[in-house]
């Protein structure tokens, strides 16, 4: 495995390894979530690359952006047991450096959900995204459904700037008890952790409820909020059900529908989602 911090390391790697290269963007504090893209990228490209990097521009004012969570030197280990071929663990400076001034701005995608409670959040991912796939021109790149709304800019981003890039998504890895793993998991209290698992039950009632035929969006909103209003350290941000090509938000479903929640756990804001087919 090597360890590279600057792009021009790369161009002698990419010249001198003609094969297709998947690439798995993190911000580290790697967990099985993580691994499963990364396991995925390494069954089906003959290069995986990881990149480590948590991106200033993707975090707004008075978020997490200084305390979020690091562990390099057990992510390198699991990187390394994983059998990943090149991690990229940039510094700010190599990748904004000084009088950098351009930002990719996703369109009407990124005006709902994550975009309306985290401006400039998806544009920064754009933006940091678009330079891992002009640095190292993988074949393919891969993203958890836990992040969807991040998926889908992606996939459209790569699609309209003509990057190449076959954006792939992976399923979400849960912990036994439902709760999506996340990195900032790791910020939350005892009491808090048991709280979260609000998330994922709301999912599975709504889930639940359309497999039995209820299909009018408010009565299933409704049926989640019961849920999450009896965890008194969960305060919601939103709920969505929206169509899975676009996040417009849906009265019925009538064939298929991303079912979206984002919540305060304490301190903690938390994300999670489940897919209903048709
Ligand atoms: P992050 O390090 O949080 O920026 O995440 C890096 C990638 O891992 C993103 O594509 C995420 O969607 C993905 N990811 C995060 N959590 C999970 C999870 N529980 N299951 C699958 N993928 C995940």
């Amino acid at each position: 495995m090597r360890i590279i911090e600057t792009i021009s390391e790369w161009e002698a790697i990419r010249k001198a390894n003609f094969r297709s290269w998947g690439l798995i963007p993190t911000m580290g504090f790697l967990h099985d979530g993580h691994l499963s893209l990364i396991r995925r990228a390494c069954s089906e490209s003959e290069g995986a690359i990881v990149s480590i990097f948590i991106n200033p521009t993707q975090f707004g004012k008075g978020e997490d952006f200084t305390q979020y969570p690091r562990a390099i030197d057990s992510d390198l280990e699991a990187l390394q047991r994983e059998g990943v071929d090149v991690v990229f663990v940039p510094s700010v400076e190599e990748m904004y450096p000084l009088g950098f001034d351009t930002l990719v701005v996703p369109g009407a995608l990124s005006t709902c959900l994550e975009g309306k409670s985290r401006p400039n959040h998806l544009a920064g991912v754009a933006t940091v995204v678009c330079k891992l796939f002009s640095i190292f021109r993988p074949d393919q790149a891969y993203f958890g459904q836990k992040d969807f709304q991040q998926y889908l800019v992606i996939d459209r981003l790569s699609r309209d700037l003509n990057l190449g890039v076959k954006v792939v998504l992976g399923e979400t890895i849960r912990s036994s008890d439902g709760l999506a793993l996340s990195s900032r998991n790791s910020y939350l209290s005892h009491s808090e952790r048991h709280a979260a698992t609000a998330l994922y039950q709301a999912l599975t009632k709504a889930r639940n409820l359309y497999t039995n035929g209820i299909t009018n969006c408010r009565d299933l909103k409704k049926a989640m909020m019961a849920i999450i209003d009896l965890e008194h350290l969960v305060a919601l941000d939103y709920l969505s059900i929206g169509h899975p090509d676009s996040m417009i938000e849906l009265e019925v479903i009538e064939a298929g529908a991303i079912i979206s929640i984002a919540a305060w756990v304490g301190s903690t804001r938390l994300i999670d989602n489940i897919y209903l087919s048709e």
